[in-house]
């Protein structure tokens, strides 16, 4: 909801500053569709806001998927869409949440960086894909939130931390920092900024390779920011943190040679509080291959040879295409 407009609203009509608090709250707690279910305002005032404003600021186009993970493709005021995915795993309710429209870092395994660069969302549209979510779940609610939706958090990052503050207050979502995850296809500097805010948030970085040329080859940020720099910054986090950091490499035909194991061993065992996430690849239209499953195998014996530990992680939403790399809106 635009609260600077809900304010400007009650303002107008002279009421109390409890009435915003109220309403606020109302919103925050995903429990209301509309304005006329929150039966503690009046009629007359329940019709103001209805004819005012928006409840939330993304309206559902279409939904698929089933109980444990659903995909929404979602509208925004200005007609720009957006995906937000819903995954009830291992007891954790989890919204993954876009932060850009499009994204401009054009990874070529990804189907959202196909999309080009739309625009960043606001705090406001950020929040809103929770509620959304926490709507259709009702009396259930999201209590685990991942920015691994469409778009590079860090290029929308002070949004992204006002949303963060609302998510993570009592007074909004009262989600708990240790239950937010960042992932980051590897902003070097916004890394070090992050590490200074001495949070709780836990933090991923898209690796995919551990050789420079090869993640230069899919990964232009790669050329912005070298493996040598992305390293540093991953140790400053960790330096300062104290907290472990995730590495997400996903599985291609391209990154899943002995020497990949290799450089990847030197790379993942040079910080005990590193930690490497395997995942298997989403194929999308156009982008790279998956490792077959003997490629797997191979790299994983590779791997286990060298001492790394990893955990393998269970692909979601394949087949609704809104797994990593997957989500898109053309
Ligand atoms: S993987 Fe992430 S950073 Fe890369 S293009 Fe896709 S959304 Fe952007």
């Amino acid at each position: 909801m635009d609260l600077s407009l809900l304010k400007k609203t009650l303002d107008s009509l002279e009421l109390p500053a409890f009435r915003y608090r109220q309403i606020v709250k109302n919103y925050y707690s995903g429990r209301y569709l509309n304005f006329d279910q929150m039966t503690d305002l009046s009629l007359p005032l329940r019709q103001k806001l209805s004819e005012t404003l928006s409840l939330l600021s993304v309206s559902e186009k279409t939904i698929v998927g089933n109980e444990s993970t659903q995909k929404a493709l979602l509208e925004l005021s200005d007609g720009q869409k957006i995906e937000s995915v819903f995954m009830d795993y291992e007891d954790w309710l989890t919204a993954c949440v876009s932060s850009q429209v499009g994204c401009p870092l054009a990874c070529s395994f990804c189907a959202t960086g196909k999309m080009g660069f739309k625009r960043n969302l606001t705090p406001e549209e950020i929040v809103d894909q929770i509620l959304y979510w926490n709507q259709k779940i009702y009396p259930k609610y999201i209590g685990r939130v991942v920015f691994m939706g469409m778009g590079e958090p860090f290029l929308n990052w002070e949004n992204i931390l006002t949303a963060i503050n609302i998510i993570n207050s009592n007074e909004g979502l009262n989600i708990g920092a240790r239950k937010i995850s960042v992932s980051t296809a590897g902003v070097a500097d916004k890394i070090i900024e992050f590490a200074n805010l001495d949070t709780q948030i836990n933090l991923a970085v898209s690796l995919h390779s551990a050789d420079q040329k090869t993640r230069e080859s899919f990964m232009p940020i790669a050329k912005q920011y070298s493996l040598a720099q992305l390293k540093n910054a991953c140790n400053y986090y960790v330096g300062k943190t104290n907290r472990q950091l995730f590495f997400e490499y996903a599985l291609m035909d391209i990154n899943t040679s002995q020497n990949d194991a290799i450089l990847l061993a030197n790379f993942i065992n040079s910080n005990r509080l590193f930690f490497l996430n395997l995942i298997p690849l989403n194929s999308v239209d156009g982008g790279m291959t998956p490792a077959s499953p003997d490629q797997q195998k191979t790299f994983i014996d590779y791997l286990n040879k060298l001492g790394v530990e990893y955990s393998l992680r269970r692909s979601f939403g394949q087949d609704i295409s809104a797994a990593c790399g997957q989500l898109a809106t053309v």
